[in-house]
């Protein structure tokens, strides 16, 4: 058996699209996964659940070493502090290096700030180490996020308005790519960042999906719809990108919309066909893919 030092996996989390919790059925959460190389065990994003999830998934939040939050939208970043909050308190040892968009460290402190009593009484009454010196904030750009002996990221920024800091990312080891698509309109140039892939996590929707959804949401006006369309990519526009890009396999995440009942898999799947021929598979929370 392999040991879980050489693990190297994609569970996914969260594949529901957008902050509602809505039916608890295969894709209830919103955005999370969990990245392991190895001992690096990696989340990306950190939508509320995250921390059941990766418990469910067999994981203490303490042995995370790595955040990387695609951008700060609630439904990729509400459960952040919770999660390693939850870290600390089963039993955190090593630093964590949270890698964020512009406003990631405001949202740390603030949070801290928040929680002020609850660690400082755990703090003197557990002897505990203070939280704060546990946690290294760094705020990324298009380009190189951080490279070290285990990978290397690279961020791509994407077409999500209103949002400007939304970033695609690479992840880099042992010579293979895991690309994530953040939250994205359709954008050709994703495909040469994320080309030759072992796995292209991509967003996706379906018409279906936004006619639900805004009808769910009961707004009064038009804005979620025009949202969803300026802001988003269709089904078939992922399998474009794996297409172009030459991906080995295509998961398709932030599922709009996640409920089965309105959209199977086959559905999702016939739309990706259009353009890629190759392995595709639909997002579900709990999916652990080795690679
Ligand atoms: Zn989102
Ligand atoms: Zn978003």
């Amino acid at each position: 058996m392999k040991t879980d030092h050489g693990e190297r996996t994609l569970t996914l989390l969260g594949t529901k699209g957008g902050p509602a919790l809505r039916n608890p059925g295969v894709s209830f959460l919103p955005t999370s996964n969990l990245l392991s190389l190895g001992h690096r065990k990696i989340i990306i994003d950190c939508g509320i659940g995250v921390t059941q999830a990766l418990a469910r998934a067999g994981h203490s939040s303490s042995v995370i070493t790595d955040i990387f939050i695609t951008h700060l939208h609630s439904d990729h970043m509400l459960e952040l502090g919770g999660l390693i909050h939850t870290a600390w308190t089963s039993g955190l040892q090593h630093q964590l290096a949270v890698n964020g968009p512009a406003g990631t460290a405001r949202v740390w402190s603030h949070f801290l700030e928040m929680m002020e009593v609850d660690i400082a009484v755990r703090v003197l009454d557990e002897g505990r180490p203070h939280l704060r010196d546990l946690v290294s904030v760094h705020e990324y750009d298009q380009g190189i996020v951080t490279k070290n002996s285990d990978f290397t990221v690279s961020a791509l920024r994407t077409i999500h308005p209103p949002i400007k800091d939304c970033f695609a990312l690479n992840f880099l080891s042992d010579g293979q790519k895991i690309c994530f698509s953040g939250d994205t309109a359709f954008m050709p140039s994703l495909a040469g960042f994320a080309e030759n892939a072992r796995i292209l996590v991509h967003e996706a929707m379906l018409e279906s999906g936004v006619d639900y959804v805004t009808a769910k949401t009961g707004n009064t006006d038009e804005r979620l719809y025009r949202h969803l369309i300026a802001s988003h990519s269709f089904a078939h526009e992922a399998g474009r990108i794996a297409h172009d890009a030459g991906v080995k396999l295509l998961v398709l995440n932030h599922l709009i919309p996640a409920e089965r009942n309105i959209a199977q898999d086959d559905d999702w799947i016939a739309e990706v066909r259009q353009h890629f021929s190759g392995n595709v598979m639909v997002g579900a929370d709990g999916i652990k893919i080795p690679f």
